[in-house]
């Protein structure tokens, strides 16, 4: 029954995704016990990880996060971004509210894959912002799409949601999937110094939500 309110609710039915779950498993971490699902699109090869925990209902808003994959911040702790950060404190919100999502995007470096994104550092080290070592790599400034990050949050049962992001366009990509932001929550972490510069350009070229830094 609550399904069906929350495929009425979102406008949503179960057989119109086009993202299916292959499998889901308990997952403790230092953040807090959470459950761990994989799934995968039926119209490419993409794949999606998605991190929950709690009960999950289509009529109570949720913390939601899409977390795109930064290997060098995520893992690596590097300080150019502010990746890691925001996808721990992502965790931390959920563990402190007891319930919550976050779809982890398995496309690195805005979709131009992990290479082209060293390639890019390279050409930042001699001084271009993030942008411009994009576009004098001849790759496109953001590939990501994320309209299956917002099917795998419906198949988790999410219908009204409350997004982690800075980011307009994915608030934008989840409004027009069909899911309803009944709240923006910031994700702001204080910026390590070599991260300063990454996130003006983030917010000045990009439209970012920031207000931690200058
Ligand atoms: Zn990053």
């Amino acid at each position: 029954m609550l399904k069906e309110e929350a495929a009425l609710d979102c406008s949503w039915s179960k057989n119109s995704l086009t993202v299916e779950r292959v499998s889901s498993a308990r997952l403790p971490t230092g953040a807090g016990e959470f459950r761990i699902a994989g799934y995968r699109s039926k119209t490419s090869d993409e794949e999606f990880v998605a991190l929950f925990k709690g009960e999950i209902r289509a009529d109570v808003p949720t913390l939601a996060r899409i977390h795109s994959q930064c290997l060098t911040g995520d893992v690596f702790g590097s300080t150019k971004c502010d990746c890691g950060p925001q996808l721990h404190r992502a965790m931390e919100l959920i563990e402190r509210e007891g319930s919550g999502a976050i779809v982890y995007q398995l496309q690195e470096g805005r979709g131009i894959g992990i290479i082209n994104k060293i390639r890019a550092y390279a050409l930042q080290d001699e001084g271009a912002d993030t942008i411009e070592a994009n576009e004098r790599l001849g790759l496109a400034v953001d590939l990501r799409e994320y309209r299956q990050c917002a099917e795998v949050l419906f198949d988790l049962g999410l219908c009204q949601v409350r997004m982690m992001s800075n980011n307009p366009l994915k608030l934008r990509a989840m409004e027009e999937a069909g899911l309803r932001i009944v709240e923006r929550v910031a994700l702001q972490v204080e910026p390590g110094e070599a991260a300063v510069h990454y996130l003006r350009t983030k917010r000045e070229k990009m439209g970012h939500l920031l207000d931690t830094i200058e």
